[in-house]
């Protein structure tokens, strides 16, 4: 027996070899906590990183005496999401280190440089990005702190990823002991992925769909909105003074009307309303090779009437991530699809022959059908006839959230939000755009902008 058991053990240990050398030791060697990559670079020229239209986001240049400078062109409009190769590294420097030190060069000119002594080209990672949506969101978010991104709904890739405030990749070296000493602006943070915002009124898409969830005949819904709600502990009001009326479940929607969510919120099922959030990404990992943070929702049995209205409408102690934000909203847009986001579409070798594609992939279905259509029709209700005018006008059909999140009691100061898509059938093209601009007041008048102007850029 035990010569059998041994037997068996030596068997099982020489298939997990085989398994290992077939199909994980990429995956290994391309963590980047495997120091041996670094030994890659004494003979291979690290790769560039391109958009995808072809403009150049990362190269580097070889001074006659062979000193290498990692060099960005567009310095801090790509920093956080290209990232940076000195002291550490962050972004697609870090992720596809093993991809830009690794040569697909001709075999024989290989032989030749080694020969020589003289490095390999190595292989260029071509990103999903498109330069001109990175131009336009880095631009019009101005000096402003915040978050943009961009996707495309069908596929994940992300095509633009802006956070401010910035560094400027080229001179992170010298401005090292800045940044990081700097822990009030938090530089380094990429705040579409790690930044925790409270969601405001665009968290009244989760809301509204636990509410349809719990009542199939939500067509019914009806509130008559006089400006507050009276709540035991304290009062509930309307943003900036406004009486609604009498609205249905879609009006009370458009109107972002704060009211009628703390009266849906205090009828939802607390347990089940948790549930709902953690099947669309709350405490979870988000799929993405970037770090992240996690987005919370706390709201349970202990909670209290005014917290359960507060969370209703996105305040509370309700923390998202923009990202988190992104990509519930393109599942919306998708038909309940979410694609898993990602950012490289490709390597090549220096002479353009492709080495590795990187395909989309379905993450899960979050939403039924039925709910989606409910959810696009409301969220068109909001730019046809509601908060989110801004971005009606255009060769395209949008569709979104508007959100002014208070962070500060005191002083009522509030982070702007704005989270939708838009679609031109002609074109068959889809983009989604998620913007934050801290303490930029009402979405509709700081994020909406953002996002019709990527809008714009996108579709013309
Ligand atoms: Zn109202």
């Amino acid at each position: 027996m035990i010569t059998y058991l041994f037997l068996g053990l030596f068997l099982l240990m020489m298939a997990y070899l085989v398994y290992f050398q077939v199909f994980c030791s990429e995956d290994f060697i391309n963590s980047p906590y495997n120091k041996r990559q670094e030994a890659f670079g004494e003979h291979v020229v690290r790769g560039e990183i391109r958009s995808a239209d072809g403009v150049t986001l990362a190269q580097t240049l070889v001074g006659e005496d062979g000193t290498e400078v990692r060099n960005y062109p567009y310095g801090a409009m790509f920093a956080h999401v290209v990232g940076y190769d000195v002291n550490g590294r962050s972004g697609i420097e870090s992720f596809a280190n093993f991809n830009l030190l690794r040569s697909h060069a001709f075999f024989l000119e290989q032989v030749l440089n080694g020969i020589q002594e003289e490095k390999n080209p190595g292989d260029h990672v071509i990103t999903t990005l498109d330069y001109k949506l990175q131009e336009t969101a880095y631009r019009t978010l101005g000096d402003s702190n915040g978050a943009v991104i961009a996707m495309e709904p069908s596929t994940g890739k992300i095509l633009a990823m802006v956070s401010k405030p910035d560094f400027n990749p080229n001179t992170i070296a010298a401005d090292w002991d800045g940044i990081v000493s700097d822990e009030a602006n938090s530089v380094l943070l990429n705040r579409v992925t790690q930044g925790l915002y409270p969601p405001g009124s665009t968290f009244k898409i989760f809301t509204t769909l636990e509410y349809m969830r719990e009542n199939p005949q939500s067509e019914d819904y009806s509130y008559e909105c006089t400006g507050t709600f009276a709540g035991e502990e304290a009062d509930i009001h309307c943003a900036g003074g406004s009486v609604h009326g009498r609205e249905n479940l879609i009006e009370s929607f458009a109107n972002s009307c704060n009211t009628s969510y703390a009266n849906i919120g205090l009828g939802l099922d607390k347990s089940s309303f948790s549930g709902l959030c953690k099947s669309l990404l709350f405490d979870t990992d988000l799929p993405i090779q970037y770090p992240t943070a996690r987005s919370r929702f706390v709201l349970n049995e202990a909670s209290t009437e005014f917290q359960t209205m507060q969370t209703a409408f996105g305040q509370g102690e309700t923390l998202m991530t923009p990202l988190h934000m992104a990509l519930i909203t393109s599942a919306i847009a998708n038909d309940g699809a979410l694609m898993r986001p990602y950012v490289i579409d490709h390597t090549e070798n220096y002479k353009g022959i492709t080495v590795k594609n990187y395909r989309p992939s379905a993450y899960g279905v979050l939403l039924n059908q039925q709910e989606c259509q409910k959810m696009q029709e409301m969220m068109r209700a909001v730019v046809t006839d509601g908060t989110g005018h801004g971005v009606y006008l255009g060769n395209f059909q949008a569709y979104g959230k508007t959100g002014s999140a208070e962070f500060s009691n005191t002083k009522g100061e509030t982070h702007a939000w704005f989270t939708g898509y838009a679609v031109n059938e002609e074109q068959q093209k889809t983009i989604q755009v998620t913007v934050v601009v801290e303490g930029g007041g009402s979405g509709g008048q700081t994020a909406i902008p953002i996002a019709k102007a990527l809008f714009d850029a996108y579709f013309n």
